[in-house]
């Protein structure tokens, strides 16, 4: 009989394919990942584009981004590796304007004269200031009022905070914010504009990397298949109707996820709670190719009250268009809570709506241009982080015996992404193997 030690890894996200790379290099462990959509890369995934793979929702890296850029060198991944010139607008009342430089920000009209050099002076205090704690209690809106002005927080400020955070929009920790600013600010080059790196062969190329590389080691990958609940004392889970016996388990999807599979039992009752106080919002991505020209900018952040949509991208202007035989390759995305009826459309209708905005910001927009279109949604993408939310954080160890939760509502003060998914999915590895040791 193997005395190997068995651990079930829950979600093939890149925290859980990272934990499976660690934990697989132990010969004395037998690793199985059970992921239940059909793909490996969780919110990162892709879908074949033009020959070559492209992320469901738009994905960049930032030079600060330490974590994700080792084990792309460890992956040898290094030379596919771009970095790119970022370049960014603000459509706010019928136009769009640059948002990129200082100077961009002082031609910024929109916003009262005192209310630009207010922001200009606030973003260089965020990039330099190290010490978030003092944040963790206030909101991001209160804070930028008091530092900006209300002119800047009408044209710039909060309109971003609904668009990611929708009706949480002045909830949200200015400790979160200050990370967000704080790592696009730091991901410049010396001397030069904002930075940010993609994949030749998009974000795929890091998961097939991992795929590989787990597989070759023996991992059990399994897709399609869910797990569905834990038992209580067991150190067991059911999958497809069968019970599974682990001696450890790593769950890496959502807190709310974690809460629907505990056992029904008092003593698991406190822990559900906490892990249903953490509130969650859906993305909907709508990508789609054309011959036509939309915009000078990769990134336009949509700025109006009226607006469907948080953000136009323009991934051609990052990345060469050549790399999808020619065609320009856009992207219009928002956040929302699964329950709005915006979330819930059908994709015609959905796109009927985008689409039919989209002239407002592009007069020149063509619908009977768009050559390929694709609707993309994922129902736990954004967690609110509000200014009571390290009080929610769970922590790595659950209640259930052997089971550890690493999900992305557990990063605190900094924005959830691929790169902090590689640390979270490093550090319970760490843990795992020094209980196994222990
Ligand atoms: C619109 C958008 C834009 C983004 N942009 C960027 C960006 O530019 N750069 C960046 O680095 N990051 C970005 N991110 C964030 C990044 O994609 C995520 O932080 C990262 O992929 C999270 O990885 P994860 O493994 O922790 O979680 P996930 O990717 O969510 O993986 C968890 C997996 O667990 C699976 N799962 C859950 N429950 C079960 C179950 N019961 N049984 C089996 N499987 C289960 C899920 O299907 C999922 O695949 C973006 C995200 C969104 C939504």
């Amino acid at each position: 009989m193997s005395s190997r030690k068995k651990i079930l890894i829950v979600g093939g996200g890149f925290t859980g394919l990272t934990a499976a790379l660690r934990l697989s290099a132990d010969k004395n462990l037998a690793v199985m990942l059970v992921e239940s959509s059909a793909q490996l890369g969780g919110l990162a995934a892709g879908f074949p584009l033009a020959g070559t793979s492209l992320e469901k929702t738009y994905h960049h890296l930032f030079l600060t981004d330490t974590a994700i850029l080792d084990l792309v060198k460890e992956l040898r991944l290094e030379d596919k590796l771009m970095w790119c010139d970022s370049s960014v607008g603000i459509f706010h009342a019928g136009k769009v304007y640059p948002f990129k430089t200082a100077l961009d920000l002082l031609k910024f009209t929109p916003c009262s004269f005192l209310g630009r050099l207010r922001t200009g002076f606030t973003a260089l205090l965020l990039k330099h200031r190290k010490n978030w704690r003092g944040f963790v209690r206030v909101t991001a809106h209160d804070w930028m009022t008091r530092a900006c002005g209300s002119s800047a927080m009408a044209s710039i400020w909060t309109p971003l905070l609904k668009g990611k955070f929708d009706r949480h929009f002045d909830k949200v920790s200015m400790a979160w914010f200050w990370a967000r600013i704080h790592a696009r600010a730091n991901s410049r080059s010396k001397g030069g504009g904002e930075k940010l790196g993609y994949f030749r062969g998009g974000f795929n190329l890091v998961t097939k990397a991992l795929e590989n590389k787990i597989r070759a080691r023996g991992v059990n990958i399994q897709t399609s298949v869910m797990v569905e609940n834990f038992l209580a004392d067991e150190r067991s889970a059911i999958i497809n109707g069968e019970k599974v016996a682990f001696d450890f388990c790593i769950f890496t999807g959502s807190s709310y996820a974690l809460a629907k599979l505990l056992p029904n039992q008092e003593k698991f009752s406190n822990y559900a709670t906490q892990l249903r106080s953490i509130e969650y919002l859906g993305a909907m991505c709508l990508v789609f190719t054309s011959d036509q020209s939309l915009g000078d900018y990769y990134w336009v952040n949509v700025s109006a009250s009226d607006t469907p949509f948080l953000v136009f991208i323009r991934h051609t202007k990052l990345v060469d268009k050549d790399f999808y035989g020619g065609k320009n390759v856009y992207y219009i995305g928002t956040y929302l809570a699964p329950d709005e009826k915006l979330f819930n459309l059908t994709d015609d209708a959905l796109g009927n709506i985008w689409f039919d905005y989209l002239p407002k910001i592009f007069p020149q927009f063509d619908a009977s241009k768009v050559e390929d279109k694709f609707i993309f949604r994922f129902r736990a993408a954004q967690h609110i982080v509000d200014t009571d939310y390290e009080r929610k954080i769970p922590a790595y160890e659950t209640p259930l015996p052997g089971v550890f939760l690493a999900n992305f509502s557990q990063i605190f003060p900094e924005d959830r992404g691929t790169n902090f998914a590689v640390r979270e999915g490093e550090k319970i590895a760490a843990l795992i193997r020094s209980r196994l040791t222990a």
